[in-house]
């Protein structure tokens, strides 16, 4: 039997023959034509003017903060549910992260407890420069709202959009929402250039700088000349035609990873206390991945039992993430919440998702979790 994974990368001839003519064009830099070609095609999708091409959506969440000034002394009001790169961000630029929960309505932000830690940690005399929601395995939290709240009180808005490429919420594209935008196109995401990032933003004074910083902060002088640090952060060229090729299949990718939460959700619907992830009207997730809550009582298997029931027939799935305020490395940051996080780590499950996943394999991930010993 052969391994079934999570989510593979899902390549089609058109990367190959991007990334060919990349290389034979002597574009091995990080910088070149697919580069701009990228950042330009991949603006047009979200819908937002422009877009700086970098090695990591991490790195595009660290010049995000950055470019808004956010530093020591500062804190960031940031998702709990959330995979570490979006703390670790804040982390770099010297500011502590503030941990807010996640509602049982999307499994995003939740705006009362964005209220409610605002007003404590002000209270506790602390400088709250800004807020980052996490599009949760494609699902958008209420971002509007969040924006108007930061329009009041102040803060800058950050997006972290790397799971939720052409997902939208009220007719707006993921990465449109507030100051700036940062997407991965590491291995595992629905679109992927083996690893890549890219900041976007309606602001062009903020992506130029992004550019500027993101190749070592070099004046324009014949010599090299320096007056700020700099990041060696940029896309390579041979990377940016791969994700040129992706970006033109996204659509179908798309297509297919909902084919697949529709297809597990069928498949599944009659077995006691299986609850897939919500999706609140006006909300349009690109499927990134499907999760699924096992309530142990009612299934009569808890979520392990299934992961690793899957896992002894090559099939890879994995817990939801587990949130940063249990995390040993963010154990002293402040946090806020009412246990919704917690509990959807302790019995969530994320299935094989990948857009390349056939029927038959499907098929084979739905009837081994049928044949988990125990499972009512
Ligand atoms: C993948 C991911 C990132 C980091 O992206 P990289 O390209 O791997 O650096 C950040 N935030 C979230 C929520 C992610 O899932």
């Amino acid at each position: 039997m052969s391994r079934i994974y999570l989510s593979p990368p899902h390549m089609s001839p058109d990367e190959r023959e991007l990334l060919l003519e990349a290389f034979d064009s002597n574009w091995i830099a990080p910088l070149g034509p697919h580069v701009d070609a990228f950042e330009r095609e991949l603006a047009a999708f979200v819908g937002v003017p422009y877009a700086a091409a970098l090695s990591s959506g991490t790195a595009a969440l660290h010049l995000a903060l950055l470019l808004h000034g956010i530093g020591a002394g500062d804190s960031v009001l940031c998702s709990t549910f959330t995979f570490a790169a979006t703390a670790n961000a804040i982390r770099y630029v010297g500011a502590e992260p503030v941990f807010v929960d996640a509602t049982e309505a999307d499994w995003c932000m939740d705006i009362e407890q964005v209220e409610r830690a605002l007003a404590a940690e002000r209270a506790r005399g602390k400088r709250v420069k800004a807020v980052m929601p996490v599009d949760l395995y494609g699902l958008l939290p209420d971002l509007a709202a969040l924006e108007a709240l930061c329009e009041r009180e102040g803060l800058v808005l950050i997006e972290d959009a790397a799971e939720a490429l052409g997902s939208r919420r009220d007719d707006r594209s993921a990465g449109s929402f507030g100051a700036c935008a940062a997407f991965s196109f590491n291995g595992n995401k629905i679109i992927t250039t083996s690893g890549g990032g890219m900041l976007v933003s309606h602001d062009a004074g903020i992506v130029e700088r992004a550019r500027y910083l993101s190749t070592q902060a070099r004046e324009p002088f014949p010599h090299y000349e320096h007056v700020t640090v700099g990041f060696n952060y940029r896309l390579s060229n041979l990377l940016a035609a791969v994700g040129r090729g992706q970006l033109m299949h996204l659509p179908e990718r798309i297509d297919a990873r909902r084919a697949n939460a529709v297809a597990y959700r069928e498949a599944l619907a009659d077995v006691p206390g299986f609850r897939f992830m919500p999706e609140p009207e006006g909300t349009e997730s690109n499927h990134w991945l499907t999760c699924v809550l096992i309530d142990p009582e009612m299934a009569g298997v808890d979520r392990e039992a299934v992961r690793e029931h899957l896992a002894a027939d090559q099939i890879e799935a994995r817990p939801l993430w587990k949130p940063m305020h249990l995390q040993p490395v963010f154990a002293d940051c402040p946090s806020y919440g009412s246990g919704v996080s917690e509990r959807l780590f302790a019995i969530g499950l994320c299935l094989p998702s990948g857009s390349s996943l056939t029927d038959g394999d499907r098929a084979r991930v739905i009837d081994r979790i049928r044949s988990t010993p125990g499972l009512r």
